[in-house]
């Protein structure tokens, strides 16, 4: 079975083509432009999409080494995402299946950074039924309980910011320009994650909030900016470790928690955050420590790639789950 998946959900345009469940090319177009206005321009994503959408998939067949018509189905993301970009990945996937004669495939973008784990890749071993999933990404922070493929629940999520942007913000606060998640990291692995020490919040059960610990951030910079102006750029590395610590610390509280709730050991991160260094540690020591299994994707299946979107539609073609042309984008989707 060759599946080429597309994803446009935000400000990557993505295409992937994958042979069963092993990834035969996965290509990435990033959009540089919205640096500048940090953060991504909805606008200005779309039109990136129209222009790279061809290069990316003809850059992922040639890599892949096949024609459009070795084609057994294309898959695409649905939702959750910008609607103007999505509007881009769909339409293209519609045609493309259209002209081809061959079966579509909608995939929800949450349910594909959780199942990148199902991707076969030497040294990655794969969960087993049932796993908990902690998605860790731009827009949203969920703990899942995944029963099977497509049977998942929701059993704990932010009630305000989602992690990366936990992240992104305290970055901005740094004057460290977007997305700074991945700037955040960097400096973190030469500090000390105990230099200073931001209170966490008290949100009950397996419910996550962030936007506290970031207005936390601002007073504590501003504070120490007052005393000292060249505060930030004197101890930047172990700000960012002491951000990224407490970030981490209130994660591995709540799958703590889901784990005595749930008694399921086995735990796999996904989303673009858990692309971060210190997140991928802990996750690691914490067979060690809690006796746990843990599940970290490899680092090309974090942040927005169509490698994942791949594997749910592999998933879906062997369960015959297709759609036509009338199915629609959703900006916003539930499981
Ligand atoms: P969603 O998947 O919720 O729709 P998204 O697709 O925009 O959101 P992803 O691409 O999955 O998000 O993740 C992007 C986020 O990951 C950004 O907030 C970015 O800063 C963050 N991120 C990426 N690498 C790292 C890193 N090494 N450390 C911390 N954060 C990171
Ligand atoms: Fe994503």
């Amino acid at each position: 079975v060759f599946i080429l998946a597309i994803e446009s959900s935000c400000d990557d345009t993505a295409a992937a083509v994958l042979k069963d469940d092993k990834v035969l090319s996965n290509v990435v177009a990033n959009q540089l432009i919205h640096n500048e206005f940090g953060g991504v321009v909805p606008e200005l994503a779309s039109r990136a999409h129209q222009q790279n959408i061809v290069p990316v998939i003809n850059a992922a067949l040639k890599k892949a080494n096949i024609t459009k018509e070795e084609l057994s189905a294309i898959a695409f993301t649905q939702g959750p995402g910008l609607m103007g970009s999505l509007l881009v990945g769909s339409s293209f996937a519609k045609s493309l299946s259209l002209a081809l004669n061959i079966p579509l495939i909608a995939v929800n973008h949450m349910h594909a950074h959780i199942l990148a784990h199902y991707i076969d890749e030497e040294g990655f071993d794969k969960p087993t039924f049932p796993f908990l999933a902690l998605t860790i990404s731009g827009g949203h922070t969920q703990i899942v309980k995944v029963n099977h493929f497509f049977d998942m629940e929701i059993i704990g999520e932010t009630t305000d910011d989602a992690v990366g942007e936990a992240f992104d913000k305290s970055a901005k606060i740094l004057g460290l320009p977007y997305p700074g998640g991945p700037l955040v990291d960097k400096y973190a692995q030469l500090g000390n994650p105990k230099a200073f020490a931001f209170t966490k919040p008290k949100v009950p059960g397996l419910d996550f909030s962030f936007s506290g610990l970031k207005t936390a951030i601002l007073y504590f910079i501003q504070k120490k900016v007052a005393e000292n102006p060249d505060f930030i750029s004197e101890n930047i590395n172990d700000i960012c470790a002491s951000i990224q610590h407490t970030i981490i610390e209130i994660l591995m509280d709540k799958l703590k928690l889901a784990v005595k709730e749930t008694g399921i050991k086995q735990i796999a991160i996904g989303g673009g955050v858990s692309a971060n260094s210190g997140i991928r540690t802990t996750l690691k020591e914490a067979e060690k420590r809690y006796g746990w299994k843990t599940f970290v994707p490899k680092f090309e299946y974090t942040t927005d790639n169509a490698a994942m979107i791949g594997i749910v539609g592999y998933q879906k073609f062997l369960a015959e789950t297709f759609e036509d042309a009338t199915v629609v984008s959703k900006a916003r989707i539930q499981f």
